[in-house]
């Protein structure tokens, strides 16, 4: 009986049973040809039988690939029908032959034969050949994933894909992409049972859609491992050459050798020694490029870089310290007292215990130059490190070496710098250390400043302990106010009030204007200003309690004149070279409006027009005088930004003067008030502070209980609208201390009475109209008497620190103190009777008689 099988269009007549050839571990499909080794008695024979018979097998699997000689039970049931194209017989006893699938075909009976095992067969094609078989969707889906399978996988090579694709039938597509895959026998054999071609190619896009997904994460795992390998011997390589780079240059080790060569140099602690080797040590068996390296490399350089042990000799003497003292500054006389006398008791003691120094006072008043001089008349370096801002632990007590970029904190940074164990270390602005969430700096800092404790100071970079205990700390802030607690009873405080005018000529005139001359280049002794200029500068060009503005302005005067002189010298040169014979008088450019008083060439003040015209220059001569005139000044400086008469001390209605006292100094401070019609609001103006806003509502809240008394109408808050405003000026403004001139201008504007404009005032009010003490009574007294004031009137509770006034203040300003608000009244305002004498009370002796003024 024969069997007739189709492919597709191919009819094949074979015989019903076939020889039987069993396969391992492989799995044949129809239309795939396939060469195979056989070298089995048992397929040995089925081979010479098929050769008898029409050269047809049948090719089946066996379920279990290890057994030599499979019987019936261990085949598979489903094979294919295959024809033998070609055998070859191998010297070694083995066969080569040439198959190829015809059709799929299950097994009804196996049996064996004189010997050999055959099978019967009956045909189960994929498809019904009578089928219309069109390309699917899930055919081309198939098509696809193979195309990707294929190339991630290394082992198949990429023309199979061409010629699957050039396949005539979507049958022999998906059996030549099922021959192709790279898996399991079984699986490939479950493959070959697929019930239909629509199974088959769903069991196909299933698979190899899983296949794709493990060769991708082959492929990344393959791709990491071998990159993490490049680099490796990538950094190796690197590191060889550099090795050979460095023998051929003959430094083989050297840098090392230096490093460990300055270690043992340094007088450095022994644990500090100790430590700086063992990093040393570690170093040498690391990558120079790593990470790791450059950390260890850092710590030794600062380990090497700090002084440990290196110091100056201390210059303890007290006349001498006096006249460094006195060469640095003017005046200051009672600050230089103080800090004579902590030299003094250093000498004495020869150990840095007791207070720290804290320089207090606005901007501009010569703290820092003040911490320099000291430095200079102990003979000590200097440094100096600003804590404005600090709000990080960790920026006094650095980061630990893990963190990326870790540094030691600022005091160790401080250190370095000042290259000594004893430097005079100048803490600027503790006044502004923050705190937050990252740590208290303020506690750092009073480990640094703890005598007790800064022997071990513990930083978090350097690990190892290092000694503060040699430094001579000084401090300084604007404000006590914001000083934390504890810091501020471990300091003695040194108050700065800032200067007076005289003061600041002074200051100007010895030191600011011959330092800045010698700065640009210019000879003191060829450059004068007149005595006008300097007061000029100081009334319209600066506002300041210090003589920082006003070293500025000079400053500028000094860069301007340098640049004249250089054109002039230039100039001069030009004319020498063409005309040899120029005369040194030639005619000064601009007019001539007044004779100078030197005898050198004359300067021209500003043109007719208002602009400012240069002034002549001074004809290059190397040794002419130059003079700074005050009409000058528009050219040097610009346009004054201030008119000192601007402030007029005129009586007004409705605006009274107070003083304030902010971080840059005492200040003037104009209340206004203005009355409209409205409804009773009360509106508060300028940038205020909230202990302001209060002060402010109590002084309205004072003014409406007196109003009977003052002959104000009592329900004037009904048809009324009162508008306070206080300009803020350049610093913000808090504090009670403006309550009385807020209760004054409120009480002026409604009883229309004019408030004297040559009388400032400061206090605090209740809202019963008593007056309470303040603070900042010098740098508001220094301020009042800067802008003219010639009464002020204090709280009685501050009387007695007007003796403490400089006397220059004493002598200018008369003072007031008061115990009530009707004082005040009395006092300031025109057309009230007398509750008190006019009489004033002035300083020393007067004082006394301040009590008896109140009652
Ligand atoms: P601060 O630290 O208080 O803000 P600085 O020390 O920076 O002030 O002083 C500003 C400038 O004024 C410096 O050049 C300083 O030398 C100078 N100066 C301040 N006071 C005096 C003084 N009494 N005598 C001489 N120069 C002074």
């Amino acid at each position: 009986m024969a069997l007739i099988l189709t492919r597709d269009t191919e009819r094949f007549q074979v015989p019903e049973r076939l020889p039987v050839l069993p396969l391992r571990d492989v799995v044949l499909f129809p239309y795939v040809v396939m060469p195979l080794l056989i070298g089995r008695a048992q397929s040995l024979t089925a081979v010479d039988a098929a050769a008898n018979d029409g050269n047809v097998v049948f090719l089946v699997a066996q379920r279990n690939a290890e057994e030599q000689d499979p019987a019936a039970a261990d085949l598979f049931r489903v094979g294919v029908v295959a024809r033998l194209m070609q055998v070859v017989r191998l010297p070694n006893g083995t066969t080569k032959i040439l198959v190829e699938g015809i059709a799929r075909a299950r097994v009804t009976r196996y049996a064996t034969t004189a010997g050999a095992l055959r099978a019967t067969i009956a045909a189960e094609p994929f498809t019904n050949p009578t089928d219309e078989s069109d390309e699917s969707a899930l055919g081309r889906r198939v098509l696809s994933l193979f195309e990707e399978y294929v190339s991630l996988h290394r082992r198949i090579p990429a023309e199979v894909v061409t010629l699957v694709q050039a396949t005539a039938s979507e049958e022999r597509q998906a059996c030549a992409v099922a021959a192709h895959l790279a898996v399991r026998h079984d699986i490939r054999q479950t493959l070959l049972e697929a019930p239909t071609l629509p199974a088959l190619l769903a069991q196909l896009a299933q698979l190899i859609a899983a296949e794709i997904e493990i060769l991708r994460l082959e492929r990344k795992i393959e791709e990491d491992v071998r990159g993490s390998l490049f680099q490796n011997q990538r950094e190796f390589y690197l590191q060889e050459q550099l090795k050979a780079i460095h023998r051929e240059l003959g430094q083989e080790d050297d840098d090392f050798g230096d490093l460990e060569a300055s270690i043992e140099k340094k007088a450095l602690p022994e644990p500090v020694k100790a430590r700086a080797l063992r990093e040393l040590r570690k170093l040498r068996r690391m990558s120079p490029l790593s990470p790791e390296a450059t950390v260890g490399r850092n710590f030794i350089d600062w380990v090497l870089a700090l002084p440990w042990t290196e110091r100056t000799d201390d210059a303890l003497d007290v006349v001498r310290a006096r006249t460094v003292l006195d060469e640095d500054h003017y005046g200051l006389v009672e600050v230089k007292e103080r800090i004579l006398d902590y030299i003094a008791v250093l000498s004495l003691v020869g150990k840095l215990e007791g207070p720290i120094l804290c320089l207090v006072g606005p901007p501009g008043v010569g703290k820092t130059s003040l911490g320099r001089s000291v430095a200079r008349a102990l003979g000590r370096r200097f440094a100096r490190m600003s804590l404005g801002g600090v709000r990080d632990e960790a920026e006094i007590r650095g980061h630990r070496r893990t963190y990326i970029g870790a540094l030691p904190g600022r005091v160790i940074q401080a250190m370095r710098r000042a290259e000594v164990v004893n430097p005079v270390l100048l803490l600027d602005e503790i006044d502004k250390l923050g705190q937050d969430y990252r740590g208290d700096p303020a506690s750092a800092l009073l480990e640094v400043l703890d005598p007790e404790q800064n022997r071990n100071f513990s930083d978090h970079y350097l690990e190892v302990d290092y000694d503060l205990s040699h430094v001579l700390f000084i401090t300084t802030a604007n404000s006590l106010a914001t000083i934390p607690e504890p810091l501020r009873d471990r300091m003695e405080i040194i108050r700065l009030p800032g200067y007076l005018d005289q003061e600041k000529e002074a200051i100007a005139r010895q030191f600011l204007i011959p330092k800045q001359l010698r700065q640009n280049g210019l000879d003191p002794a060829l450059v004068s200003f007149e005595a006008d200029t300097v007061q000029a500068i100081i009334h319209r060009y600066t506002r300041e309690a210090g003589v920082r503005d006003l070293e500025r302005r000079i400053a500028r005067v000094a860069r301007k004149l340098a640049r004249r002189r250089a054109e002039a010298t230039t100039a001069l040169n030009a004319v020498a070279a063409s005309a040899p014979s120029v005369s040194s008088d030639a005619p000064p450019r601009g007019k001539r409006k007044r004779a100078s008083k030197t005898d050198a060439p004359v300067q021209p003040a500003p043109d007719a027009n208002g602009s400012s015209a240069e002034p002549a220059a001074s004809n290059g001569a190397a040794a002419v005088m130059q003079s700074v005139r005050e009409d000058d000044l528009r050219w040097h400086l610009g346009v004054a930004p201030y008119d000192p008469d601007d402030a007029s001390l005129d009586d007004k209605v409705g605006v009274a003067t107070g003083l304030a006292y902010t971080s840059v100094g005492g200040e003037t401070l104009e209340v206004e008030v203005a009355v409209v019609r409205g409804r009773g609001k009360v509106q508060l103006t300028g940038t205020l502070g909230d202990v302001m806003k209060e002060s402010a509502s109590a002084a309205l809240s004072y003014a409406r209980s007196r109003a009977p008394a003052l002959g104000i109408d009592r329900d004037f808050h009904r048809s009324r609208d009162l508008h306070v405003h206080i300009p803020a000026g350049a610093t913000p403004k808090d504090g009670p201390s403006a309550g009385i001139a807020i209760a004054t201008a409120v009480i002026s504007a409604l009883t229309g009475r004019p408030v004297r404009g040559d009388t400032a005032m400061t206090g605090e009010i209740t809202l019963r109209g008593r007056v309470l003490p303040i603070g900042g009574l010098k740098e508001k007294a220094v301020a009042a008497h800067r802008n003219r004031i010639a009464r002020v009137i204090i709280p009685h509770g501050n009387a007695r620190e007007v003796e403490e006034l400089p006397e220059q203040v004493r002598n200018g300003v008369q003072f007031h103190p008061v115990r009530t608000m009707d004082e005040v009244m009395a006092l300031v305002l025109r057309g009230v009777a007398a509750a008190a004498p006019e009489e004033p009370v002035v300083a020393g002796p007067a004082v006394s008689t301040a009590a008896a003024v109140a009652h």
